[in-house]
C-alpha cells in the first residue's frame, strides 16, 4: 500500500515498515548451472512471460517515486540479459543506489561500464577457488573468467564489493579460511551464505550438504581473533589482525 508523508507518498508494507530496498530480477537464465540452484536442463520461463527491460525500467522509476532509495538487480544472472546494459544506464540515473548481485563471468567485458552507468556496489558469487571444485560447484569451467571479473571490478571502482559464498558440507567447506584470505588480500568483504535454489536441484541433498553458521564461525575462530561487526546487520563478527 501507498501512504503519503507531507511531500511525497511512500510504499508501506502491510506490517506497517515503510519499504526503501527493492530487488528486481531481470533474468531467471544463468551461463552457470551451480548445483545448489538449478538442475543442468534447468527450464527457463518462456521469454513472453518475462518483464521487457522497458517494463523494468518502469518499475524501478515508480518505486524510486514512492521513496525506495536502493535497488538491486538480481537474477538468474543478470549480466548475461541482452540489452541490460542500456537498462542499468538508465537506472543509474535515478534516485537511488544501484546494486548487482553476479556470478561475476560478465565482469571481465563489463565491470567498467557497469561503474560509469552509475553501478554502485557489487555481489560477486565465488564458492570455491579450486578449478576442479569451482567447475563442479557451478557445472562450468571458467573460475579463470570470475577471478579476471574480480579484479576488473576491484580496478573499477566501485563504492563497494562483497564476495558471497556458499558453503556446503563435503564440498568445499575446507575453503573457508581461504575464500577470506581472498577477499582481505582485495580490501573487498566476504558473506558466507546459505543455498538459495531458482529451480528443481538434482544431484544434491541440501540436508546433507547443509553448513550451519556456527559451523563456520568456529572455523574462523580457530583462525582469527573476531570482534561483533560494528555495522549492519549487528552483531555479525569480523577479522581482526
Ligand atoms: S547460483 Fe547464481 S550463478 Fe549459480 S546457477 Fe544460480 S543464478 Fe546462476
Amino acid at each position: 500500500m501507498t501512504e503519503s508523508t507531507s511531500s511525497q507518498p511512500v510504499l508501506i508494507d502491510k506490517f506497517g515498515r515503510r519499504v526503501e530496498y527493492v530487488r528486481l530480477s531481470v533474468t531467471d537464465r544463468c551461463d552457470f548451472r551451480c548445483v545448489y540452484c538449478m538442475s543442468e536442463d534447468m527450464e527457463f520461463l518462456p521469454r513472453e512471460q518475462v518483464l521487457s527491460l522497458e517494463e523494468i525500467y518502469n518499475l524501478a522509476k515508480s518505486f524510486t517515486d514512492l521513496g525506495v532509495n536502493k535497488l538491486r538487480l538480481t537474477g538468474g544472472e543478470p549480466l548475461v540479459r541482452k540489452g541490460v546494459l542500456g537498462l542499468i544506464e538508465k537506472m543509474g540515473q535515478l534516485p537511488a543506489e544501484l546494486l548487482i548481485t553476479t556470478n561475476g563471468s560478465q565482469l571481465p567485458k563489463m565491470a567498467k561500464d557497469l561503474k560509469r552507468f552509475g553501478v554502485d556496489r557489487l555481489n560477486i558469487s565465488l564458492d570455491s577457488l579450486q578449478r576442479d571444485k569451482f567447475q563442479r560447484l557451478t557445472r562450468s569451467d571458467r573460475l579463470h573468467q570470475v577471478l579476471a571479473g574480480i579484479d576488473a571490478a576491484c580496478e573499477a571502482g566501485f563504492n563497494g564489493i562483497k564476495l558471497n559464498a556458499v558453503v556446503l558440507k563435503g564440498r568445499n567447506d575446507d575453503e573457508v579460511v581461504d575464500l577470506v584470505e581472498f577477499a582481505r588480500d582485495r580490501e573487498i568483504d566476504i558473506t558466507f551464505i546459505e543455498e538459495m535454489p531458482l529451480g528443481a536441484i538434482t544431484e544434491h541433498d541440501r540436508a546433507e550438504s547443509y553448513c550451519s553458521s556456527d559451523e563456520i564461525l568456529e572455523m574462523l575462530n580457530k583462525e582469527y581473533d573476531l570482534l561483533s561487526s560494528t555495522e549492519k546487520p549487528a552483531d555479525l563478527p569480523s577479522i581482526t589482525g
